[in-house]
């Protein structure tokens, strides 16, 4: 299997191995990686995974994209990555809530939200393309996070043989909870800095490093290091969760919620449109899905674009109790563009975007996307009465993302009369956002988000996660903080630390 670029117009598009995708992370002409072809899999392959583990289940399905990597490699990256010290309960349960509507929970890790379902395994898949790929040299992790991807990039990359990892986060930008969660990262090659300023200073500051070339020749011959990102445009953080979409259905029919060959529903709380763009290749690959159902926050630029054709990032940004779906350019859109339009209007749709700030997809191109897709979104007084809601109604806890989804999938299956099952992806933890949470609840928002997860956990009796559970008490390891302007310095003394 190979990985070509989105953007690649050439008759002879270059083409990748899929270390070598992991390993770049973005094209050379700024497009992401996207598989040559897709693998299919038929009605009876998928009925045989219904009995396997989560990690066989992962380890056949990433064998069809990962060619180039060895069974016995993927054995090792799936068992490790998924393992039960590392989501305690299984990998990604699925629950009941009614009849029709089921929750796939995909914050059992040691972060406590999806990001770690991609982040447990990349680093390691990561690992084994630079060995492929014949690299020798040192690799740095460079991360600006606004709270989530930080830590579960740190979860995933410590102890990682051959490569480092540093983080950058806005001190001011992240929740109490979030910044004791990076503060007490262990593992011997993390590092972790606070920047005076908000996350925008942080990402700034980490793509002014990534663009210096004279910076990065100087690391490169004098302390033989390369730099690399953990985004989640690279393929080796989309790629596993395409399993999970997998794994679910399996589950349903182990369930006897549906039969081999119904079709399900899923309902994905989307930011960067990478989770959703999964469940999409997914259903190319033959699994039995209906609906995509696209849920936005607010920030509702995917909604606007299922609807008229028109991606316009032109508009009001708003912080919400959704905040990792707080984003105006989604990213992965482009592979989406890239496999109905082509790499031509893909390419001209992306310079559209960076110059004027918006596009219009043809209207037979938005046809074949709204066969698969449809945009709701939630407003913030929806999303929090749909928490209130789910907690009276059914008894479970669900967190402000996984609300937005609830809302939205019951909004399709009311307005849309369709009655397929339909499953919500909840992407994290309700203790993750405990002070939301328990503000939409019980109407009054706890003094601080870390007095929130025992208020919580005391009026729902639902326990904290362990990862969540002694937060206060944890060793803090790294205190500094500093000025954007030192990022780079602060980076060149890492550096030459190693
Ligand atoms: C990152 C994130 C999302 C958005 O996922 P995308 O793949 O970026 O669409 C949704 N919910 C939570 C909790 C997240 O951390």
């Amino acid at each position: 299997m190979n990985y070509v670029s989105t953007r690649d117009t050439s008759k002879d598009k270059l083409s990748y191995t899929s270390a070598e995708a992991i390993k770049l992370g973005l094209a050379f002409d700024g497009g992401l990686f996207i598989p040559r072809e897709i693998p299919a899999l038929s009605l009876n392959d998928i009925g045989a995974l219904k009995d396997l583990s989560y990690t066989d289940r992962a380890k056949k399905i990433l064998s069809l994209f990962l060619t180039d990597y060895t069974d016995e490699e993927l054995e090792q990256c799936c068992s490790e990555a998924y393992c039960e010290d590392s989501f305690k309960g299984g990998a990604a349960p699925i629950y009941k809530i009614n009849d029709s509507l089921y929750s796939l929970e995909l914050w059992h890790g040691p972060t406590c939200a999806f990001k770690d379902m991609a982040l447990q395994i990349m680093p390691k898949l990561l690992s084994k393309a630079l060995v492929k790929t014949n690299e020798t040299r040192k690799t740095l992790i460079l991360v600006a996070t606004s709270g989530d991807t930080g830590k579960a990039a740190l979860e995933g990359y410590k102890n990682i043989e051959g490569i480092n990892i540093m983080v950058f986060y806005p001190n001011d930008g992240v929740s109490t909870v979030q910044k004791l969660q990076m503060a007490s990262q262990t593992g011997n090659n993390v590092n972790v800095c606070a920047i005076h300023g908000n996350f925008d200073d942080a990402q700034n500051g980490v793509k002014s490093i990534f663009s210096d070339k004279a910076f990065k020749e100087v690391i490169n011959d004098e302390n033989g290091v390369i730099l690399s990102s953990a985004n989640s445009i690279n393929w080796g953080r989309l790629v596993p969760q395409i399993v999970y979409y997998f794994s679910a259905y399996c589950d349903l029919l182990d369930n006897a919620a549906i039969s081999l060959g119904d079709k399900v529903n899923f309902c994905v709380p989307t930011g960067n449109f990478g989770n959703i763009f999964a469940a999409y290749i997914a259903k190319l690959m033959g699994l039995p899905i209906n609906k995509l159902i696209c849920a936005s926050n607010s920030n509702n630029v995917l909604t606007d674009f299922f609807k008229t054709g028109e991606y316009n990032k032109k508009r009001e940004f708003h912080s919400t109790i959704s905040p990792s779906m707080d984003i105006l350019i989604s990213s992965n859109l482009e592979r989406l563009l890239s496999f109905i339009c082509g790499s031509e209007k893909t390419q001209s749709y992306m310079t559209m975007l960076a110059n004027e700030g918006n596009y219009k997809v043809d209207a037979e191109d938005m046809e074949k996307i709204n066969a698969s897709f449809v945009g709701l979104w939630a407003n913030e007084s929806d999303t929090a009465s749909t928490i209130k809601n789910v907690w009276t109604k059914y008894g479970y806890l669900i967190d402000t993302h996984t609300a937005v989804a609830v809302k939205c999938a019951e909004e399709y299956r009311r307005d849309f009369t369709d009655n397929t099952v339909t499953v919500a992806v909840s992407t994290a933890s309700p203790y993750k956002f405990a002070a939301d949470v328990y503000a939409s609840i019980y109407g009054k928002k706890p003094e601080s988000d870390v007095a929130a997860l025992a208020l919580l956990s005391e009026k729902t009796g639902v326990e904290i996660p362990y990862p969540l559970a002694d937060i206060e008490k944890r060793e803090i390891r790294f205190k500094k903080s500093i000025d954007p302007a030192n990022m780079k310095n602060e980076v060149s003394d890492y550096i030459k630390s190693l």
